[in-house]
């Protein structure tokens, strides 16, 4: 499970203020750095650590006195919430296009799990809003790429438009969009290529999809297991993207969880769903409280 290590770390770092009516300058010091080293191990951003340990330190010197709470517990409760706004404060949404369809642009390295992402997003969106999902097939790098979609479309039952590997992929989101219309669907998930990692030509085709399809939202599909490499991921695509959020895929095989807790802080775009496994039903809402809640125990 995620965070493990580092729950456990931060619950050793509290002890040392458990059951005392007053905490010193001292014993303040000593809990802050246990808590750095715990974000540090738990490969959170250093400007995040760095950040986060100011923001918590001034406001337990602040000793701003909560009712029913000890010192300890109101450091607890410090740290929960910086915690909590750190990834994001609350759960973010779709955004909702005003007039159907809702265009929603997936974007990410070959391997994150972007095909299999926009297969749980789509089967979600089904269920919950008995939506009408296209799914638009626009890698046409990797023939197998189109199958998959394919394949995870049968899976949800829910149609792909494709063209094959011979038409442009701005062309293949164009006309996906026409039929789109034409059938009265209400999401459309444009499937973008990915590659191994960020280059020139990717991303100006990524931009001149942005620029036909006029997304409501843009999402970055990104590995948690990569960590940092995720964050700096995300901080790419955005720059030339402007994203509107990221689904960090694999959390279930991700122990320490030094993306969940970075990249909203780094870039400044929400989380909005996680990647709990391989099924179609793997995919949970991020709700930055309760994920700070489970890593406090
Ligand atoms: P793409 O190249 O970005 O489209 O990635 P795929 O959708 O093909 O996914 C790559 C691999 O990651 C596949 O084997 C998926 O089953 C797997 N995968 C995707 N999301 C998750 C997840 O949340 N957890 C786990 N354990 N595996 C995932």
């Amino acid at each position: 499970m995620a965070f493990e290590g580092l729950s456990e770390k931060l619950q050793n770092a509290f002890k040392n203020l458990r059951g005392k009516g007053q905490i010193s300058e001292a014993d303040l010091r000593i809990t802050m750095r246990e808590i750095r080293l715990a974000l540090l191990d738990a490969d959170v951003n250093f400007t995040v650590v760095r950040d986060f340990v100011k923001k918590v330190q001034n406001q337990a010197k602040g000793e701003k006195v909560l009712e029913g709470l000890n010192p300890g517990q109101q450091i607890v409760k410090i740290v929960d919430d910086e915690l909590t706004a750190m990834m994001g404060g609350s759960a973010t949404e779709l955004t909702k296009a005003p007039k159907i369809p809702t265009v929603i642009m997936m974007v990410g390295l070959q391997g994150a799990g972007k095909t299999t992402t926009v297969g749980k997003l789509a089967k979600r969106l089904k269920q919950d809003e008995h939506a009408r999902p296209l799914l638009i097939a626009a890698d046409v790098y990797r023939p197998a790429a189109i199958d998959q979609l394919e394949q995870v479309g049968k899976q949800i039952d829910v149609p792909v438009f494709s063209e094959g590997t011979d038409v442009d992929p701005v062309q293949i989101v164009q006309d996906g969009l026409a039929q789109a219309r034409e059938n009265h669907n209400d999401y459309v998930f444009i499937d973008t290529a990915g590659r191994l990692q960020i280059d020139e030509k990717l991303m100006h085709e990524l931009e001149e999809i942005k620029t036909v399809s006029h997304p409501n939202d843009i999402l970055l599909v990104v590995d948690a297991m990569t960590g940092q490499n995720a964050v700096e991921t995300a901080q790419g695509f955005n720059e030339d993207l402007n994203l509107t959020g990221v689904i960090l895929t694999k959390l279930d095989g991700d122990t320490r969880g030094g993306a969940a807790l970075s990249i909203k802080a780094v870039t400044g775009k929400p989380i909005l769903f996680t990647g709990q496994g391989e099924k179609m039903t793997d995919l949970d809402v991020f709700h930055p409280d309760r994920m700070a809640s489970r890593i406090l125990g």
